[in-house]
């Protein structure tokens, strides 16, 4: 079976890649310049039979993946801009998102006859309440949606508007399905932070934002340990699981789930870290050490709901202290090899 890709040389989409390599697919990445392919094809080099790179140097035009999508029998939807360096929220956000998720169904919709699914990689920023705070007493699940409207979104700051472009881009993906009632089904997946050890082709210069949301506790950047500001996490590897399996399992269609393991809080990141026994000493001199057990999740923050993933993806998830130390050792090897 052969898996359109979106977004190939990001993060997420390398774990998943060779979730489905490893499974017995065939995978077609896009990625959007000819450099990002030679850097896609070496990656995956090892599986040259099975993996194929195209180029789609512009996902918000209209048509783009109609080439892409040509003999597919499913799409898994990763590519969106996750960054907040950014000089314009309709540009660099808002429009790509949105408009890069409905060219992709159309795409599937017109020219990819024996598709059955096309999953989209959304994220709990979909789902986040801002108006709620940390909404103590709430579990957030699968009913709950970011309700920022593009207007707002257009002048908002930069994570508003990445949350929102998130929640715009899904809403268009469930408004698409709900009225054109194409040939396949959609099944969307909303993670919150995604940490854990990386497998993309990654220097400390392009580090994606999630990876870089760890590494400055590595880097000696932090003076402190900052305020957290998402309190749920979940690792790659069960991230890019749950991806194949939400391609697989026929009752996934037409679902939405929370991909989610437990909270944590940067307090909790530093500590952990302190304590690993695989963190050299020396390295530990530049992770900051704040308030050692305090500002953990409590009951004054809100609870995450997995139950639905576990029950119909069948998922089980990696624990925060896993997932970290494991992001760090890779990237403390990724600086010492710079
Ligand atoms: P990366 O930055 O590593 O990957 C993002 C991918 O999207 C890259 O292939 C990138 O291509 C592509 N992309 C970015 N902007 C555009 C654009 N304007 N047009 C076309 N392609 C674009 O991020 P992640 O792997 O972390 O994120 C992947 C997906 O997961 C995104 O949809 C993100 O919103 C979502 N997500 C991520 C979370 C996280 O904590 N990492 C949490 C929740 C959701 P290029 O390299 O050319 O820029």
């Amino acid at each position: 079976k052969l898996i359109l890709v979106t977004g190939a040389n990001g993060f997420i989409a390398a774990h998943t890649i060779i979730a489905l390599l490893d499974g017995g697919y065939q995978v077609r990445g896009t990625v959007r310049s000819k450099a990002s392919a030679e850097t896609v094809r070496k990656t995956y080099s090892a599986y040259s039979d099975r993996f194929s790179a195209v180029v789609v140097p512009d996902m918000s035009v209209q048509n783009a993946f109609d080439e892409a999508v040509r003999g597919i029998d499913g799409a898994l939807h990763i590519a969106s801009p996750f960054t907040f360096s950014i000089k314009d929220n309709e540009a660099d956000l808002l429009i790509p998102a949105i408009e890069g998720t409905k060219n992709l169904l159309k795409s599937v919709a017109a020219h990819a006859p024996q598709a059955r699914r096309v999953v989209v990689t959304s994220s709990s920023a979909a789902m986040v309440d801002f108006s709620k705070g940390l909404w103590p007493g709430h579990a957030y699940n699968e009913a709950d949606w970011n309700e920022i409207t593009y207007d707002y979104a257009k002048t908002a700051d930069a994570p508003v508007a990445y949350c929102t472009s998130k929640a715009l881009a899904e809403k268009a993906a469930w408004k698409f399905v709900d009225e054109q009632k194409p040939h396949f089904d959609l099944t969307v997946l909303c993670p919150p932070m995604v940490f854990g050890p990386t497998a993309h082709a990654l220097s400390l210069s392009t580090m994606n934002t999630s990876a870089w949301d760890i590494y400055r506790f590595l880097s000696g950047e932090l003076d402190d340990v900052p305020d957290t500001a998402c309190w749920a996490f979940v690792d790659v590897r069960d991230l890019a699981n749950a991806h194949v399996r939400a391609l697989e399992i026929p009752e996934a269609g037409n679902e939405r789930f929370f991909i989610v393991s437990e909270r944590y809080s940067y307090q909790k990141t530093a500590d952990v870290l302190h304590a690993s026994p695989r963190i050299a000493k020396d390295d530990k001199k530049l992770i900051p050490v704040g308030k050692p057990g305090q500002n953990y999740p409590s009951p004054e923050v809100y609870e995450v709901d997995n139950s639905k993933s576990k029950r119909i993806l069948g998922l089980n998830y990696r624990s925060f202290e896993e997932s970290i130390v494991d992001a760090a050792v890779n990237m403390i090897q990724i600086r010492n090899n710079a």
